[in-house]
């Protein structure tokens, strides 16, 4: 571990942040941890950061001075630093402050994104201070300092600044040691219109008019911390406060969104005393705002800079004209993940891009722990095994890579962030907290937190702390998962009932879609299973382990679904689940109903096993898990396309759902169950979705109302309605959207809006938004996620039109997403004749070494034109053998 030593006195120091740093130690030189990655040379190691910045948000530049105290290390007369898209204009060294400084030559090398500044002598070690002046470009997509425009209340357009800086994007901002290992303080002046309001990490220590209608905002020093957390933001604001567990929360919105702020502020006041106690370390920053931006990005939607959370809009404000309940538990869930980031990334972060998950995994679980806290009734303990079956869409396929991956290019860290890093990475601690017990985990992070405090590690370091804290072998499960890449499948044999327990034998072997043979891999897996009476728990050894278990009831494997495992049952075991199936928990039903499908989708088992159980889920059934039947029917609905009959016999199953929708209603109802509100937008969009008549007429209904009186649809199920109406547009309907998604100046509804222009059936219409999405009248960061939306019916169609209009649609998407965009494309389509186009696109775009989105997408297209004709025939098959009848339909009932 680095130990930093601040050699040079830090200029401005005028707010005592809370125990920034271990005691400094003078004497306490810094050595260069060589055992980790660097793309710098490591000569030298950066301490503080004086930044001066006055941008120019009219003509999209900034200047900017920043003057860095470090520690060279190596004698060298040379200093590389990263930067991009910067002019400089003077680059000095001081061998300490106050001394005559050396003039320097600043070199760019955009494409390695360095500046090098050579010097006209060696520099032998020691404290220096390098100051460098230069001059920068305000992106309009999130990376770096970038501008977002949006209308006011008013109708007049307004631009607001922000930065984004994760994985290496400060190097757009400011000239830097842009990777994580490099903490330093920061102290940042910015000199912006007297009428706004400036944001940082830490709180301004001054603020003085400079006569030419700008004023110059200082902000406090900020701890020891990476360049990556850096922030600021300049915007006519306003902004929302609370007190908090001794600290003030805030969030920071465009002038006149405060009363929509509300719900995100009392859920801020609310987790930070449970993160205080949980973590076991305070919250060391004198204050934690969420900052608004109104705009988007395909690649992410919250950044959690440290004292300064960025949260786009939509996932942010609450705006009763618009918002539905998800979106609410999403706005919970958002900002309990960037809250835990502010232990687990900010005070305690890790040393470079490999061990991104620590960061992502953790904060992830964490959310959902914190959900199911404070609302127990939101569903949250399904939405664990949701992420589970996320991670595994993506890891049941050979291009999948371990939670823990070397990392070599910035674009690779940037594709690090995926599901593997996030939902496999939460479902793993998951896990292993199950196999720790709730309090040794977290009396291992608290011990980690106190261990690693503003300093960086890697996962072996979380392993000891929770080992230490109690948790007996748990290093030996942790690194199985997390090393190396793949789904365990445990393939369960017939059980045996003897004296009232049963017996089974575990077989070990692998998931996959597409790596059926060759070398298995082998894990440690926790198992738990239950067939009547209490839970057991064995870990696999080797191939084969034996299982004896309480009672002779229907055996369910991996009970309570915290394994990161597939299950695969005989045919009678699977059947006498069926029968039992309604007498499983929500949490099981959902997870055994997903497994099923994932096996016989692989061709593991043929898809009437999926199909029974899919069926076994009953109307009354637990609102997450008929929402996760009816759109495993409607995707079933997709893959049976151009097949009518075996769509109407699926549209009859998803219609057998319209008894729940009939018992909860079609409106909002005071004071009703979470789940109910949850489930109403998904049944209504998903019956539209298959021409359910009844809904398709209300939704018309409500349409031609809603065109009369923006108010007549209410605001929590606008969305749903409306995408009725959208996917079914005719010229004359997606006018009337076009209309009201151009004057609409509430910015995420605005966007909902031409999302929705982009879900049209019609091939026409279809094409109509993609004209549109480059038109220029949506704004910058809309369109990428209009042309995605255009994808999900015309994956060939938006694929050529983003290849014929690369130079128009590459500036509107962010650079962080740019390799997986084009993939996502098509990666469902399952059109093998693509696959030519997308590799020499790739080839052309990329290095070798950064086409790994090409390849998972190709890999997906190829498995999925070898299967589809496989699904396709059964699940005919299967439905014709099962007819819904209409009495049954009328009672919703199941066979
Ligand atoms: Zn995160």
């Amino acid at each position: 571990m680095k130990s930093v030593a601040l050699l040079l006195a830090s200029a401005g120091m005028l707010i005592a942040v809370p125990s920034a740093a271990p005691a400094q130690n003078a004497a306490q030189v810094d050595t260069v941890d060589t055992s980790l990655p660097t793309q710098l040379p490591r000569t030298a190691v950066p301490h503080h950061y004086a930044l001066t910045v006055t941008p120019h948000a009219e003509r999209l530049s900034f200047d900017a001075t920043v003057a860095i105290d470090l520690e060279i290390v190596k004698p060298t007369q040379t200093l590389v630093l990263n930067a991009v898209d910067m002019t400089f204009s003077s680059a000095t060294i001081a061998p300490g402050a106050g001394t005559a400084p050396l003039t320097g030559q600043a070199v760019a090398n955009n494409a390695a994104e360095t500046v090098t500044v050579t010097f006209p002598r060696t520099l032998t070690p020691g404290a220096y201070r390098l100051e460098l002046t230069y001059s920068g470009r305000i992106n309009t997509q999130a990376n770096g300092l970038f501008a977002l425009d949006y209308k006011t209340k008013e109708g007049a357009d307004g631009r607001s600044l922000f930065t984004q800086f994760e994985a290496a994007d400060a190097r757009r901002f400011v000239p830097s040691w842009d990777e994580p290992d490099y903490k330093a303080k920061w102290d940042l002046t910015a000199r912006v219109p007297e009428s706004e309001m400036a944001v940082s990490n830490v709180p301004t220590v001054s603020s003085r008019p400079l006569g030419n209608g700008l004023k110059e905002v200082r902000f406090g020093t900020t701890p020891t911390m990476p360049s990556y957390l850096l922030f600021f933001a300049t915007g006519d604001f306003e902004r929302v406060t609370k007190m908090s567990a001794g600290r003030e929360v805030g969030i920071v919105v465009s002038r006149g969104n405060g009363p929509k702020a509300m719900t995100a502020l009392n859920d801020e006041a609310q987790i930070l005393p449970y993160y205080n106690e949980y973590f076991g370390t305070p919250y060391p920053l004198p204050k934690l705002d969420n900052v608004a931006g109104p705009g988007q990005s395909l690649f992410f939607s919250a950044m959690e800079n440290w004292g300064a959370i960025f949260t786009f809009e939509r996932r942010l404000l609450d705006d009763p004209a618009f918002t539905s309940t998800a979106d609410r538990h999403a706005i919970f869930g958002t900002e309990a993940h960037e809250m835990a980031h502010q232990w687990f990334g900010d005070l305690v972060t890790m040393a470079w891009w490999d061990d991104l998950w620590l960061n992502e995994g953790f904060a992830s679980w964490m959310a959902n722990k914190t959900t199911q806290h404070f609302h127990p009734d939101w569903g949250a303990e399904v939405d664990h095994v949701g992420a589970r079956e996320n991670a595994m869409g993506l890891d049941s396929f050979a291009t999948t890579h371990p939670i823990v991956q070397h990392i070599r290019t910035v674009e690779q860290a940037n594709q690090a962030f995926d599901s593997i890093t996030y939902r496999k990475g939460e479902s793993v601690i998951a896990m292993l907290e199950g196999f720790a017990g709730p309090d040794v985990w977290q009396r291992g992070i608290q011990a980690y937190m106190r261990r690693h405090a503003y300093q960086n590690t890697t996962t072996a370091d979380l392993w000891a702390a929770v080992e230490e804290a109690g948790a007996t072998g748990l290093t030996k499960v942790a690194t199985d998962f997390t090393t190396q890449p793949g789904i365990p499948l445990i393939t369960v044999g017939p059980a045996r009932c003897v004296d009232g327990r049963t017996s089974v034998t575990l077989t070990q072997g692998e998931f996959s879609n597409d790596r059926r043979s060759g070398a298995s891999l082998s894990w440690h897996v926790p198992v738990r299973a239950s067939a009547g009476g209490a839970a057991t728990q064995v870990i696999t050894q080797g191939r084969s382990t034996p299982m004896t278990v309480e009672g002779c009831g229907p055996l369910l494997i991996n009970a309570g679904q915290t394994g990161y495992y597939r299950t695969l049952y005989t045919p009678a075991e699977i059947e006498a689940l069926r029968l039992a199936f309604s007498t499983l928990g929500p949490v099981d039903q959902y997870g055994a109903m997903q497994d099923a499908l994932a096996l016989s989708r692989s061709g593991h088992q043929p898809m009437s096993s999926a199909l029974a159980l899919i069926d076994a889920i009953a109307p009354t059934a637990n609102g997450k898990v008929v929402e996760r039947a009816v759109l495993n029917w409607s995707g079933l609905y997709s893959d049976l396309n151009g097949d009518k009959a075996s769509q109407a016999a699926i549209a009859a199953r998803i219609g057998a759902y319209d008894v729940r929708l009939q018992a909860i209603g079609l409106t909002p109802r005071d004071g009703e169950p979470p789940m109910d509100a949850l489930l109403r937008p998904v049944l209504i969009t998903e019956l539209g979705k298959v021409g359910d008549p009844a809904v398709v007429a209300e939704a018309n209904r409500l349409f031609a109302a809603w065109t009369q009186d923006r108010n007549a649809i209410p605001g929590s199920l606008k969305s749903a309605w409306l995408s009725v109406v959208a996917r079914n547009a005719t010229p004359v309907t997606w006018n009337t959207l076009h209309e009201a998604a151009r004057t609409t100046r509430t910015q995420a509804e605005r966007s909902s809006l031409y999302e929705l222009l982009s879900s049209a059936k019609d091939e026409a219409l279809a094409r109509q938004a993609l004209q549109l999405a480059i038109s220029g009248e949506p704004g910058k960061t809309i369109s990428a996620s209009m042309i995605t939306a255009v994808a999900e019916a015309h994956p060939q169609m938006a694929f050529d039109f983003v290849l014929t209009h690369l130079t128009e649609v590459s500036p509107l998407v962010d650079l962080s997403g740019r390799s997986r965009f084009v993939a996502g494309l098509v990666s469902n389509s399952g059109m093998e004749a693509l696959i030519p186009r997308l590799e020499a696109y790739g080839k052309a775009t990329f290095t070798p070494e950064n086409r790994k989105p090409i390849q998972s997408a190709v890999t997906r297209i190829r498995w999925q034109a070898a299967n589809l004709g496989r699904i396709r025939s059964q699940t005919a098959a299967w439905l014709k053998a099962h007819p819904v009848t209409s009495a049954r339909r009328q009672r919703g009932e199941r066979g």
